[in-house]
């Protein structure tokens, strides 16, 4: 064993902490996939957590486990997507400084829902890379404290507490069902799910175009691989070469990985809109997606965890019209 990992009590913690600061979300049966599968399926509706996304555990744990010293120097990080927004809100809400470096390439309405928040925006270079160079910068040279998206102590105890709530709400539950990409979530999940109930087995499922953390427990040790467009965005990116904690956390708990197509993640996204009435992003689908696909051992009441919405709405209408994929237009 090297290096921490994040243990149940750290996870406890992590929810007397946010208690308050972000939702505790729903856990519904769905009876269109308890019928589907012959066993009670149900759904964490944690992409009804404010920002649109569960990413607010993590950072409001982070952001809440500063020092006042900490805090006026402030927390910084490149993520454009549901990290970033978390951070934004969960620093506002802490009245800590907060800076989002990004690349000129990222859009003007991400740019505007990140200073809504009350964020500075630093705009540096072509690229995520170089915007990372930004945030190293200033955490050298200006003293910011880096919160990054998923390989962090109290990022992936503030997951974790979703963990918690499944197991409140369904002691029974047999299987849980987590979106997977640089593992924050699952990792945090697995640690209090398994603490309170070590048979429930958890399944990681992530997109089969670019899937990094299944490629790196195949490899052994975290490994990069290219990045495509996939329907599911937020669970695109590597796990990190110096990957710390979320490596070895995901190799130890979790159970299995499924790996879905992008058809079968567009089905995901359609079931949830038709048969759900609930509006997910592409990585939010994946559990549904998989379910749908046959892809799960079914062995008793499963929960699969929807983890965001933050999908652009003219996809979302081109994949319920029909579309497959990001380029169908069906
Ligand atoms: C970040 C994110 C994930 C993946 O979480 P990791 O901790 O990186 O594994 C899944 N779904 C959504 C909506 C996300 O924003």
């Amino acid at each position: 064993m090297t290096g921490a990992v994040v243990s149940v009590a750290d996870i406890e913690d992590a929810a007397r902490r946010i208690a308050g600061h972000v939702r505790r979300t729903p856990l519904e049966r769905s009876a269109a996939l308890s019928e589907l599968c012959g066993v009670p399926i149900h759904l964490k509706l944690e992409h009804w957590q404010e920002t649109g996304a569960f990413k607010l555990r993590g950072a409001t744990n982070a952001v809440l486990s500063l020092s006042g010293e900490e805090r006026e120097r402030g927390v910084v990080a490149a993520s454009t997507g549901n990290h970033g927004r978390a951070l934004a809100h969960a620093a506002k809400t802490a009245g800590a400084r907060c800076v989002v470096c990004l690349s000129a390439l990222v859009p003007q309405n991400k740019k505007d829902a990140i200073t809504a928040l009350g964020a500075e925006l630093r705009v540096v270079g072509k690229s995520q890379d170089d915007a990372q160079v930004e945030v190293d910068r200033l955490v050298r040279e200006e003293g910011m404290i880096p919160l990054p998206p998923f390989d962090h102590p109290h990022i992936i105890a503030g997951q974790g507490t979703i963990g918690l709530e499944i197991v409140e709400d369904l002691s029974e539950a047999r299987t849980v069902l987590v979106p997977l990409s640089g593992g924050g979530l699952i990792a945090g999940i697995a640690a209090a799910v398994k603490a309170r109930s070590p048979k429930t087995r958890i399944v990681g499922i992530s997109m089969a175009r670019g899937a990094a953390m299944q490629a790196s427990l195949a490899a052994g040790h975290p490994v990069e691989v290219e990045e495509l467009p996939t329907l599911a965005d937020s669970l695109g990116g590597g796990i990190g070469l110096a990957n710390r904690l979320t490596f070895s956390m995901v190799r130890d708990l979790v159970d299995e990985v499924v790996l879905l197509s992008e058809a079968e993640i567009a089905a995901g996204i359609r079931h949830a809109y038709f048969h759900e009435r609930e509006i997910v992003e592409g990585g939010a689908a994946v559990g549904i997606a998989a379910l749908l696909a046959g892809r799960i051992e079914i062995c008793g009441p499963t929960v699969a965890v929807l983890s965001g919405r933050n999908i652009a709405m003219d996809l979302h209408a081109r994949i319920v019209a029909g579309a497959d994929g990001l380029e169908d237009s069906a």
